[in-house]
């Protein structure tokens, strides 16, 4: 593998052009207008402009990605998160050109990007899912018959869903009679597919998931977990690794579980299992994301193992460099999503970032930023320009470190999330380890 095509932009892009340049691997980024000036663009060893701003105009644009591969002739295309990276039609139109897709093998993607049928599959792999529909939902009676027999409150969930998007929490039969129909028309709308299904609604539940990896050998391991319960409007903000949550039993159990979810599907590359746990740390899955996840960093920091790194040896056929007791945890990460957004409104603040200062990353710290000083965000794209991602022994001891990160973080231009970071570090209830997913939408 000599020359890698990366099918993102911003800080994802430079994290993958990172790896590959320390492998020795030539990076080919793509970009839209919007986006010409900033960093990966300038990082990767060379740049094609694939169209306007718009995402349909540029990073969807499947055959204009293809044709920049092939005309560059790279040995493979890594997707990033988001974007193209769940898109199945996408994977095997790579694989066609003889090219290799930095991922599972399409069929999974398909397979895993349908949560209906993805339960199906853990609870034929002995798997346990949250109680719900065996199946789709046609219709509105069915959809109070069932929510009546699994009982209130209930989540209705496209399908197809992703990003947060397409999901209503219903506390009884009004709820849902209303949510329906307006959650099947954002279902059509973002993912082209209006199938719905419902799920027993865990209250003051964590989001805890399990970072797996597998080769083509069939071997399968896991990078143990990360607490994502940090969040707002269903969409991660805050995550940590170890959970300061579950047990050590449970904490063996719940890997366990998504290494046999892993092993079922014989699963090859980067994936992470999702489960929703209660507050007795009963563990449910939620659905599987079949690539490189945001917050993968705190894993990195943890276990001392690049993820990019390993998504390309496994991807070129190699087996995974360590087995499970050869990995190892230590230390406590947290990872904040720097947003380019008004801290009270929580509306996107896109403009020029006037100044963008931080203190040198070192063994405690590390930013996987999108932008630099003097780069514009613009309003076409996630808000999200930067990870802060902080390590220190102790999961206190990586709170002091990151608010004291975080007050010498100088940003003027637009508008952050940084006052929200610096809160919840203070918060009672954030530092005994003590919150559910409703942490923020509570404050
Ligand atoms: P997406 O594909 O949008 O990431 P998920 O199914 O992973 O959707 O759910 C996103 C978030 O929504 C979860 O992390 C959790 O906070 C909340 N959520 C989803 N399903 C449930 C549920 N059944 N009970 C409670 N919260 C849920
Ligand atoms: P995860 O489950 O990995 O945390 P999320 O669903 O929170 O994933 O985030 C993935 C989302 O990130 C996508 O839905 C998209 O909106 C956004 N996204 C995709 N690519 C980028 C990128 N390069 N930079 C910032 N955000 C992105
Ligand atoms: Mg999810």
């Amino acid at each position: 593998m000599r020359k890698v095509l990366i099918a993102n932009r911003g800080e994802i892009a430079s994290r993958i052009i990172k790896t590959c340049h320390s492998l020795g691997i030539e990076t080919v980024a793509v970009y839209s207008d919007a986006d010409k000036d900033l960093p990966y663009v300038k990082h990767a060893s060379k740049s094609y402009r694939i169209g306007e701003p718009p995402v349909m105009k540029s990073y969807l644009q499947v055959n204009k990605i293809l044709e920049v591969a092939i005309q560059e002739k790279v040995d493979a295309i890594h997707p990033g998160y988001g974007f193209l990276s769940e898109n199945s039609d996408f994977a095997k139109a790579v694989e066609n050109h003889k090219i290799i897709f930095i991922g599972p093998n399409p069929d999974i993607i398909s397979l895993m990007g349908d949560k209906v049928k993805a339960r199906k599959t853990m609870i034929d792999a002995g798997v346990p899912v949250v109680p719900g529909s065996q199946n789709g939902i046609p219709s509105i009676d069915e959809a109070c018959e069932l929510a009546e027999r699994i009982g209130y409150p209930v989540m209705l969930k496209a399908s197809g869903g992703g990003g947060g998007i397409g999901m209503q929490c219903c506390y009884n039969e009004d709820d849902l009679q209303k949510a329906f129909q307006s959650t099947k028309a954002r279902a059509k709308m973002y993912f082209g597919n209006d199938d719905v299904f419902i799920e027993k609604y865990i209250s003051n539940a964590r989001h805890i998931e399990v970072q797996i990896f597998g080769d083509m050998e069939g071997n399968i391991v896991h990078l143990y977990e990360r607490d994502c319960s940090i969040q707002r409007r269903n969409q991660k903000v805050i995550e940590e690794t170890p959970s300061p949550f579950i047990s050590t039993k449970t904490r063996d159990k719940i890997c366990e579980a998504a290494k046999r979810a892993a092993q079922f599907v014989n699963y090859t590359n980067a994936g992470t299992i999702e489960f929703i746990v209660d507050e007795e740390e009963n563990f449910y899955f939620l659905e599987m994301n079949t690539r490189l996840q945001v917050e993968h960093p705190i894993t990195e920091m943890t276990t001392n193992i690049d993820l990019v790194k390993w998504q390309l040896l496994v991807a070129r056929g190699e087996r995974l460099p360590l087995k499970q007791d050869e990995i190892n945890a230590t230390g406590h990460a947290i990872e904040f999503r720097l947003y380019a957004e008004d801290p009270v409104s929580f509306l996107p603040s896109p403009g020029k970032i006037e100044k963008f200062s931080y203190c040198d990353e070192n063994q405690y710290v590390r930013i996987d930023s999108g932008y630099e000083e003097g780069s514009t965000v613009t309003p076409f794209y996630d808000p999200m320009i930067a990870k802060i991602i902080v390590k220190g022994k102790t999961r206190n001891e990586s709170i002091q470190l990151s608010k004291q990160f975080l007050n010498e973080f100088e940003v003027k231009g637009i508008k952050t999330n940084i006052p929200l970071f610096l809160k919840t570090l203070n918060d009672e209830s954030f530092l005994r380890g003590d919150y559910s997913t409703g942490f923020l939408a509570n404050k």
